[in-house]
């Protein structure tokens, strides 16, 4: 109900006026009922090797099951809980909820797979940041090797210092971090370079005319080739057809990721795909590694 007022002013795009604090603490109330109540839940998109059709790893995606609205995607209320200041509660309880996860399949006799999360820049601003994901992993005995951080360019320019020493930190721990939506924003380069990032995820927007804009796939082309020089790995994400795909594999790119393979799934459905580790849908890339 709350959070339906907030919803529908960003809905409309509209600036959120002074009352809108209120509302602002009500959303936040009702962010950290949801937590309590396990109505926040989290669905896993495997990532793919690209050339081998193999389980690379999961991407981590957060969801909000509203009692009365139904599902509320992350773009809805992420803004929300940033803007109000439970995103740091949120995330803890997503990264919680994920080494918690990992734990069981591990458990279950599932081989370790990489976890990628997402992180926002507010977090990443935040001077304890990196500590508090060592003692989160420490305490579920999550190994750091399996962590792959998702972070987007606004995190870089915000706060450069409390950002760059927090990477570092994390980047010492042996977690992975990845410059997500590439193609969105800024999209420097630099950044790969001097934060010394691990992976590079090509934004949607720029895999979806990869086919279709000849200069869209130059530029692919030359940013596949540009990271590789850097010892950066590259990821596709929303890739959707056979014709992206085939693109991709052809431009060397590493991993690929989209609903051509899967949608985001919930953790019994994921545990499908890691029973099977080779999807399905990796004929199609073996049919095409046949040809080659
Ligand atoms: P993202 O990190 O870029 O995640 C990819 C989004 O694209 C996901 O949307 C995913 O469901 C969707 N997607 C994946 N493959 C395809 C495809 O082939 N076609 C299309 N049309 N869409 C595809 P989702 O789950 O709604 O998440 C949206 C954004 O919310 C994410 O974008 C991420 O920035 C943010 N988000 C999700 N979970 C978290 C979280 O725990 N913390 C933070 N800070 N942000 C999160
Ligand atoms: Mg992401
Ligand atoms: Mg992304
Ligand atoms: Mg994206």
């Amino acid at each position: 109900k709350q959070i339906y007022k907030i919803r529908t002013s960003w809905d409309y795009g509209q600036h959120i006026e002074k009352e809108s604090k209120e509302e602002y603490e009500l959303a936040d109330k009702e962010i950290i009922d949801a937590l309590d109540q396990n109505n926040m839940l989290i669905e896993y998109q495997p990532k793919i090797v690209a050339k081998t059709g193999e389980l690379a790893g999961a991407e981590a995606l957060v969801r909000w099951e509203h009692p009365t609205l139904g599902i509320i995607p992350p773009n809805e209320f992420i803004p929300v809980a940033e803007e109000s200041g439970v995103i740091f509660k949120l995330e803890e309880w997503v990264i919680e909820n994920i080494c918690v996860q990992m734990n069981k399949w591990t458990k279950s006799g599932y081989d370790p797979m990489p976890v990628s999360i997402n992180i926002s820049p507010q977090h990443l601003c935040k001077d304890n940041f990196s500590n508090k994901v060592e003692e989160i992993l420490k305490k579920f005995q999550v190994s750091p090797s399996l962590i792959e951080l998702e972070i987007s360019e606004d995190a870089l320019i915000k706060d450069a210092d409390t950002v760059n020493a927090n990477i570092q930190h994390l980047k010492k721990q042996g977690i992975t971090v990845t410059l997500d939506d590439f193609g969105q924003g800024v999209s420097s380069l630099t950044h790969l370079k001097s934060l010394e990032l691990d992976h590079l995820k090509i934004d949607k927007s720029l895999i979806d005319n990869i086919t279709t804009d000849k200069e869209n796939g130059v530029i692919i082309t030359s940013l596949i080739q540009m990271a590789h020089g850097l010892g950066v790995k590259v990821i596709a994400e929303g890739v959707e057809n056979e014709e992206q795909l085939h693109a991709l594999v052809e431009k060397n790119c590493d991993q690929v990721q989209g609903f051509l393979f899967s949608k985001p799934v919930k953790t019994n459905d994921f545990e499908k795909i890691l029973m099977s580790k080779v999807l399905q849908l990796s004929s199609i890339v073996k049919k095409k590694r046949e040809y080659n």
